[in-house]
């Protein structure tokens, strides 16, 4: 049976007298390209022209850069709030180095941070095996336990910004757990649209999509038990995107012990390929379904970020993204599997 998964390009190109080629007349392509799950398009353009930009760490240790950190050891204890009573016993949990505490500047009802590590600044090496399972785990129990409460908000959510290009504002490595009635338009939208995919062809859509990947296999990286690692057919971020897909998991409860490993491993992957690639920073997303469905997988995105430069530190998103609301990427999605793929 063929695949109601269409996957739509538009090429085109652009004809200028190319001034490097003394003013003979030069093609550039570009292309853009529909999500197959929610419509929405991304551009493909300038390619290579964005390279990832080096950043100092030794820099942001510095102490006229570091300045006051709230999420140092050191000041933690007196300057981090704690949870009431009954949302966590003792006001904070623990694992390892890894501390969960309220957002001072809470996103919903229930919305926490996880302080990664005790160091400052912590390069992607550092982000090892242990900090990372420590880190999610503390989201992910935050999580169940919060979806137990009658006022429990129906989406949860782990988000991660690292690094300062990746618009993280505290280089101490945290991640935010949150539940909400408002996740974001892409989220909201892949609901939808998992749903709607649903009724149409009575199947999910996540299982429709790994396993076509998987047969086309210019974007399937890899597999880790029930995880699928993919490069998106549309890059929500400038230097690409890679999708890790739990198709048999749909809410936060089916997430467990086994799965949190799978994605830890999968991104101890992504981040050696990082390294070789200097990408120093990214956004990561773990999105699950609300409870009582079977049409939404979960799923994490991660896209790098870099500064475009570091003479100026222009960011990466432009009118593009910041008004249009469309993603544009430099880097092919086919390309970008064929350079992680070395690492799975
Ligand atoms: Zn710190």
């Amino acid at each position: 049976m063929s695949s109601p998964i269409r996957f739509e390009t538009f090429e085109g190109e652009a004809l200028f007298l190319d001034p490097r080629k003394d003013f003979q007349q030069t093609k550039e392509s570009f292309h853009a390209r529909v999500d197959p799950l929610t419509g929405r398009t991304g551009h493909f353009s300038h390619f290579g022209a964005i390279k990832p930009q080096r950043l100092d760490l030794d820099c942001y240790r510095r102490p006229e850069v570091k300045g006051f950190c709230p999420f140092c050891p050191e000041a933690r204890e007196k300057v981090t709030p704690k949870f009431p009573e009954q949302v966590i016993a003792g006001g904070r949990a623990r694992r390892n180095e890894a501390l969960l505490i309220p957002n001072l500047f809470p996103y919903d009802v229930y919305s926490g941070v996880t302080i990664m590590a005790d160091e400052h600044v912590v390069s992607l090496e550092g982000l090892s095996e242990t900090r990372l399972t420590d880190a999610f785990a503390l989201g992910v129990e935050f999580l169940k336990r919060v979806a137990a409460f009658d006022d429990a908000p129906p989406y949860p959510l782990i988000t991660w910004n690292y690094m300062p290009p990746s618009g993280g504002g505290l280089v101490h490595p945290h991640q935010q757990c949150f539940a909400t009635a408002y996740p974001g338009n892409q989220y909201m939208d892949e609901l939808r649209a998992s749903q709607r995919f649903y009724d149409a062809h009575h199947m999910n859509y996540w299982s429709a999509l790994v396993e076509e990947e998987e047969c086309i296999g210019k974007r399937h990286i890899g597999r880790l038990g029930g995880s699928h690692w993919l490069a998106s057919f549309v890059s929500l971020g400038v230097l690409g995107e890679i999708m890790c897909v739990f198709p048999d998991l749909f809410s936060i409860h089916d997430f467990e012990e086994t799965h949190l490993h799978e994605l830890v491993s999968g991104l101890l992957r992504i981040f050696a390929f990082y390294r070789a690639s200097d990408i120093y920073s990214f956004n990561g997303a773990l999105f699950f379904g609300p409870s009582g469905q079977n049409c939404f997988s979960t799923h994490f995105r991660i896209i790098p970020r870099t500064f475009l430069n570091t003479r100026d530190f222009a960011p990466d998103p432009n009118f593009f993204q910041m008004l249009l609301s469309e993603p544009v990427s430099v880097v092919m999605p086919e390309d970008l599997c064929c350079g992680v793929k070395n690492y799975f």
